[in-house]
C-alpha cells in the first residue's frame, strides 16, 4: 500500500504544478500517470510546438514546459507512479483508496483528479483476437529493448516513435520490417531518411500497407498477413510486434466513481475545486462550472485554490495563512532555497 497526504491523478501541466502548490503548504503528494512519462496532453500531442499565454513565459514547447514544471516541484520530492491507471477510488472513513489497473493500491487523505480527457491509451491494432498477445508477442510501447533480441520484428506506425525504434532496434533484432498505410509519414524527414537508407543496405525492409490477419501456431503469433492500398495480400513472418499508432484518451475510469458530472466533465466549486464527494478535488480540463476555459494558466490557478482546500480540510479549525515565495522563511525553507 503506497500513502501520502494527496494522490493527484494525472501527470499533465495541472497534476505538475498542484505537487507545487501542495508542497508550498507542507503536503506531500503521490502522483499516478497512465502514460510512461509526465506531460500530459503537452508531452503527448505537441511537445514540439510552442504555446505563447503561459504567463510571464513569452513562447515555450510542449516539451519544455513538462521539463520546466518538472524543475519547479522538484524540491517537494513527489511520488511519481508512471504506466498505471487509477481504476478505482473510494472512500474508506476519513481517508480514500484507489487502485490502479497493476493492482498498486494507495492510501491517502485527499485525491485530486487532474486527468485532462482521460487517460492516455494506445491506439490498439485491429484484429480479432490479438490483444491475447499483448505483453508476450504484441506491445505498444519497449520497457526493455533485450526483448527484441533476435526477434522477427514488425513495427507500425509512421511517426517518431516508430521510426526511432526501429532504428533502434535494428542491430538487435533478427529482421525488422516496419510496415505504414502509406509512403508519407508523419516523422521527421531526416528519421524517413534513415529508415529509407537502412532499406537500401539492405538491413529492413518497408512495406506500405496494413495488418489485415494473422497466424498462429500453437498459440504463438508465426505471421502476419499484408493488405496494400490495391487490395494484394502477402504473408510476412514475424513473432514480434510493435504498434505506434499514437494514443488517445480514455475518459472511462472516472465516470465510474459517482461523482457528479456534466457529460464527461466534473463538477466542482470555484472556491475549492471539490468535486460532489467531499475531499475529491478535480482541476484542469477534467473539470467544469460556469465560465470554464480549458486552458493551462486556468488549471494552475485552480490547483492553488485547491491546495488551499485540502489543508484547510486536513487541518481543521486551524487557519490557513498566505504567505508569498518571496518573503516567507517557512515557504522559502520548504523550497530549499535558504
Ligand atoms: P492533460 O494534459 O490532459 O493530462 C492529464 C493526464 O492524466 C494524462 O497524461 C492522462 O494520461 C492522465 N490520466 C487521466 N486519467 C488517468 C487515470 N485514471 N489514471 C492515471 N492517469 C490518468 N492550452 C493552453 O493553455 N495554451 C495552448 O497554447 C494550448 N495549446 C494546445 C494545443 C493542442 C494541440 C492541444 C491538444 C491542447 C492545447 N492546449 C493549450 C490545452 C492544454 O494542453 C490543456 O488545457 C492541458 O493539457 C490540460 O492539462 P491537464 O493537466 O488538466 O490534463
Amino acid at each position: 500500500m503506497r500513502t501520502a497526504d494527496v494522490l493527484v491523478i494525472g501527470a499533465g501541466p495541472c497534476g505538475l504544478f498542484q505537487v507545487f502548490e501542495l508542497g508550498l503548504l507542507g503536503l506531500n503528494a503521490i502522483v499516478v500517470e497512465a502514460l510512461e512519462q509526465p506531460g500530459g496532453q503537452c508531452a503527448e500531442l505537441y511537445p514540439q510546438k510552442p504555446i505563447f499565454d503561459i504567463p510571464a513565459i513569452p513562447e515555450i514547447s510542449g516539451a519544455q514546459l513538462t521539463q520546466s514544471l518538472l524543475r519547479q516541484i522538484a524540491p517537494f520530492k513527489a511520488q511519481f507512479c508512471f504506466g498505471e491507471r487509477i481504476e478505482q477510488l473510494e472512500p474508506r472513513g476519513e481517508r480514500f483508496w484507489l487502485r490502479g489497473n497493476k493492482g498498486t493500491e494507495f492510501d491517502v487523505a485527499a485525491v485530486v483528479i487532474a486527468a485532462g480527457a482521460g487517460a492516455f491509451q494506445p491506439v490498439r491494432l485491429k484484429l480479432e483476437g490479438i490483444e491475447r498477445l499483448e505483453g508476450d508477442q504484441l506491445f505498444y510501447a519497449v520497457k526493455d529493448r533485450a526483448q527484441f533480441q533476435g526477434k522477427d520484428l514488425l513495427v507500425f506506425g509512421g511517426g517518431d516513435s516508430a521510426l526511432d525504434w526501429v532504428m533502434a532496434l535494428v542491430s538487435e533484432a533478427r529482421s525488422v520490417v516496419l510496415v505504414h498505410r502509406s509512403e508519407r509519414f508523419r516523422a521527421q524527414p531526416a528519421l524517413v531518411e534513415q529508415m529509407h537508407a537502412l532499406c537500401e543496405q539492405g538491413r529492413m525492409r518497408f512495406v506500405a500497407g496494413r495488418a489485415s490477419d494473422y497466424r498462429l501456431s500453437d498459440g504463438r503469433l508465426t505471421a502476419v498477413e499484408l493488405t496494400d492500398s490495391e487490395g494484394r495480400t502477402r504473408w510476412q513472418e514475424a513473432d514480434s510486434l510493435l504498434v505506434f499508432f499514437g494514443m488517445v484518451p480514455d475518459p472511462g475510469p472516472v465516470k465510474h466513481w459517482g461523482l457528479a458530472m456534466d457529460a464527461n466533465q466534473l463538477q466542482v466549486d470555484t472556491e475549492r475545486f471539490e468535486t460532489s464527494l467531499p475531499g475529491v478535488f478535480a482541476i484542469g480540463d477534467i473539470n467544469t462550472y460556469p465560465g470554464k476555459k480549458k486552458l493551462i494558466l486556468s488549471g494552475f490557478h485552480e490547483a492553488a485554490l485547491a491546495a488551499f482546500a485540502i489543508k484547510s480540510r486536513l487541518e481543521p479549525g486551524k487557519k490557513v495563512h498566505l504567505q508569498y515565495t518571496t518573503t516567507s522563511p517557512l515557504l522559502r525553507r520548504r523550497l530549499g532555497v535558504d
